[in-house]
C-alpha cells in the first residue's frame, strides 16, 4: 500500500472543478422546486420586473419556468450570469452591509444550472434580438442569438436529474407544488406593486394582481393564509426605538393547527425567526385554545445598519442588533387587537388536584348556569362541578368521530363545494385518501375548490374550509391527531354562549362517553370541588353543627 502510494504522488488537496462545486453550492441552496422558484422570482423583482409569471410541471418537479419583463441582460451578462460568485449586485464589502436587493451571492443560475437542464433566454430594452444560452448538467453550451420580448425567461427542466440521491428527495407533486406557491407567496406579500401569476401546466393555481397596497394586502393574505380568514383581518403597527411594524394579524376567532400561518417580514424580506415567532404567539397566548396558533402577517422595517441578512445561504434567517426592540414592536402591534379578548383557560395545573377522585357520575348533575360563556357550572352529590365546555364538547366529537370511522361513509344530499387557497388545495388533493379514512370524501372542482361529497354526522354544519385546510395539513396517515383536529373544529368554543337546553344536551352527551379522561388536546374535560372543601373554604368543616353562627358573635 504504501509504495503504491509513493510510487504514484497525487496531490492531496485539489481544486474541485467548477461543476462539481457547483453541484456542491447547488446542495445548499437548492434543495427542491420551491428554492428554484423563490431564487429565480427574487432575480425578477431585482431585475425590477412588473409582472412575473411561474409555471410548473409535476409541482416544479418536472419544469420551473419564470418569465419577467424585468431589464433583461446583454449577451456579456447573460454568460457571465451563470459563472459562481458573478454578481451584478455587490461591488465592495461596504455594499453587504447595505443590500437592498434579494440576491448578492452570485450562486443561484450556476447551482441550479449545475443540476438539472436549464436554459436561459433573455434580451435587453431596445436591443433588436436576445440571447438564449443551454446548459446540460453544468455544461454550458454557446450563446446564441434568439428573438424574445424584453425581459428573461429562465427553465429548470428535471431538477437533479443528474443527482439521483437528491431527486429521491423530492415528495409528490402536491406537496412541492403547495411549496412553490408558499415561495412566490412569501416574495409576493411585500410586493404589491409586481403582479405574480402562478401556473400548474396551463392551469393559472394563483394570480396575484398588482394595485394599491391597502387593496393588495388582504387579497395576497387570503391567499396565505386560507381565504376562511376574510373579514376577520386586522390592520395593526406599531414603533419603538428605531424600528416600525405593520401588517395584518388574524383575529383569534379563527385559529390554525401550526405557527406556519406567522409570516414575518423583515425588511421586505421573508424569514424564519424563532424568537420573532415566539413574540407573536405570546401577544395572543391563551386567547387561543390549547394548542392552536394565530395566524398573522409582519413587516418589520430596520434599519440597515442594525440587520445583518448575510448569516444565511437562502437568507431565510437575518440577525438584528436589537432583537429585544423587535420582540417589543409585535407586543405593541397586537395588543389593542387582543386586549378586549376574554382569556380562554386558566393554568391547566389548576384542575389537576381537584380532578380524579371525585368525578360524579352521570350525573347526578344538576345545570346551574354558564360561567364567562366557557364553564357549565353544576351541582353533583358530592359538591361542585365546573365543565369546560369546549374540551367536553372536543372529546364528545371526537369520540363519535372514530365510531363513525369505523361505519359506513354517510354522504351529503347536496355536495357543499368549498373555495381553498392554491396551497390548500393542493394539500387537499394529496391528502384525498387519508381523508376517505375519516369518512370524508372530496372530489376536485375546478380551480382552487373541492366538493364535499361525504361527510361525518359530527362534522356536517361546521365550516369546511378551515377544517379541510388544517386537516390536510402535514398529515400522511389516520392516527389520532387527525381525528383530535376534527374534533376541536366541530366543536363548541369557549365564549360561546349556550342555552340551558345546549347546555344539558351537552352533558347527556358527555355522559356517553369516558369523559373521565382528558379533552383530545390532554387538557380535562372537568373539575370537582368536594362539599368538604367548599365547607373547608368557608370555615365550616371545625365545628359538627356548622351550619350555626360561631358563639362569639351571639
Ligand atoms: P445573484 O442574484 O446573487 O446576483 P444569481 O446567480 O441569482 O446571483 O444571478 C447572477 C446575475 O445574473 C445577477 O446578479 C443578475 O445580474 C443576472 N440576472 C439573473 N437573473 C436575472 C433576470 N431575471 N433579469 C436580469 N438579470 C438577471
Ligand atoms: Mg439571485
Amino acid at each position: 500500500m504504501a509504495r503504491m502510494l509513493l510510487s504514484a504522488p497525487v496531490a492531496r488537496i485539489q481544486v474541485l472543478p467548477e461543476t462539481l462545486s457547483n453541484q456542491i453550492a447547488a446542495g445548499e441552496v437548492i434543495e427542491r422546486p420551491a428554492a428554484v422558484v423563490k431564487e429565480l422570482v427574487e432575480n425578477s423583482l431585482d431585475a425590477g420586473a412588473a409582472r412575473i409569471e411561474i409555471a410548473l410541471l409535476d409541482g416544479g418537479r418536472k419544469l420551473v419556468r419564470v418569465t419577467d419583463d424585468g431589464s433583461g441582460m446583454s449577451r456579456e451578462d447573460a454568460a457571465l450570469s451563470l459563472q459562481r460568485h458573478a454578481t451584478s449586485k455587490l461591488r465592495t464589502k461596504d455594499d453587504l452591509f447595505a443590500v437592498r436587493s434579494y440576491g448578492f451571492r452570485g450562486e443561484a443560475l450556476p447551482s441550479m444550472a449545475a443540476v438539472s437542464r436549464f436554459s436561459l433566454l433573455t434580451c435587453e430594452r431596445g436591443a433588436s434580438h436576445g440571447t438564449r444560452i443551454e446548459v446540460e448538467g453544468g455544461r454550458a453550451g454557446e450563446p446564441r442569438d434568439a428573438g424574445a420580448p424584453p425581459g428573461t425567461t429562465v427553465e429548470v427542466h428535471d431538477l437533479f436529474w443528474n443527482v439521483p440521491a437528491r431527486r429521491k428527495f423530492l415528495k409528490r407533486a402536491q406537496a412541492e407544488q403547495a411549496q412553490c406557491i408558499d415561495a412566490v407567496l412569501r416574495l409576493a406579500l411585500p410586493r404589491p406593486d409586481v403582479t405574480f401569476v402562478v401556473r400548474e401546466g396551463e392551469r393559472p393555481i394563483a394570480q396575484l394582481q398588482s394595485g394599491p397596497q391597502d387593496a393588495v394586502l388582504p387579497a395576497r393574505a387570503a391567499e396565505a393564509l386560507g381565504r376562511e380568514v376574510r373579514g376577520h383581518l386586522h390592520e395593526v403597527r406599531s414603533e419603538t426605538r428605531g424600528l416600525k411594524l405593520r401588517g395584518l394579524a388574524v383575529a383569534p376567532q379563527v385559529d390554525f393547527g401550526s405557527a406556519r400561518n406567522v409570516w414575518l417580514f423583515v425588511n421586505g424580506r421573508a424569514i424564519r425567526d424563532r424568537s420573532l415567532t415566539h413574540a407573536v404567539l405570546r401577544a395572543y397566548g391563551e386567547v387561543l385554545p390549547h394548542g392552536r396558533f394565530p395566524g398573522a402577517i409582519l413587516f418589520l422595517e430596520v434599519p440597515l445598519a442594525e440587520v445583518d441578512v448575510n448569516v444565511h445561504p437562502a437568507k431565510a434567517e437575518v440577525r438584528l442588533a436589537d432583537p429585544r426592540a423587535a420582540w417589543d414592536a409585535v407586543q405593541m402591534a397586537l395588543q389593542p387587537l387582543l386586549r378586549h379578548e376574554p382569556r380562554v383557560a386558566e393554568s391547566h395545573a389548576a384542575y389537576g388536584s381537584h380532578q380524579p377522585e371525585l368525578l360524579p357520575q352521570a350525573k347526578s348533575l344538576r345545570y346551574l348556569g354558564q360561567l364567562h360563556a366557557s364553564y357549565l357550572v353544576c351541582e353533583s352529590e358530592q359538591g361542585l362541578v365546573l365543565v369546560d365546555q369546549h374540551a367536553a364538547h372536543e372529546r364528545i366529537n371526537y369520540q363519535r368521530l372514530r365510531a363513525a370511522a369505523r361505519g359506513p361513509v354517510q354522504p351529503m344530499l347536496v355536495p357543499q363545494v368549498v373555495e381553498l387557497s392554491a396551497a390548500d388545495a393542493a394539500r387537499i388533493a394529496g391528502a384525498r385518501e387519508t381523508l376517505r379514512s375519516l369518512g370524508i370524501e372530496i372530489e376536485h372542482f375546478g380551480e382552487n375548490s373541492v366538493a364535499v361529497k361525504a361527510l361525518p354526522p359530527p362534522l356536517q354544519g361546521g365550516l369546511l374550509g378551515p377544517l379541510l385546510a388544517d386537516l390536510a395539513e402535514g398529515l400522511t396517515r389516520v392516527d389520532d391527531d387527525l381525528f383530535k383536529r376534527a374534533a376541536c373544529h366541530a366543536s363548541v368554543r369557549a365564549h360561546d354562549a349556550l342555552t340551558p337546553q345546549e347546555a344539558q344536551a351537552l352533558l347527556d352527551a358527555l355522559d356517553q362517553t369516558d369523559y373521565g379522561a382528558r379533552c383530545a388536546h390532554g387538557r380535562p374535560v372537568v373539575a370537582a370541588f368536594s362539599t368538604a372543601e367548599i365547607e373547608r373554604r368557608f370555615g365550616r368543616d371545625y365545628a359538627p353543627h356548622s351550619h350555626a353562627a360561631p358563639k362569639e358573635i351571639l
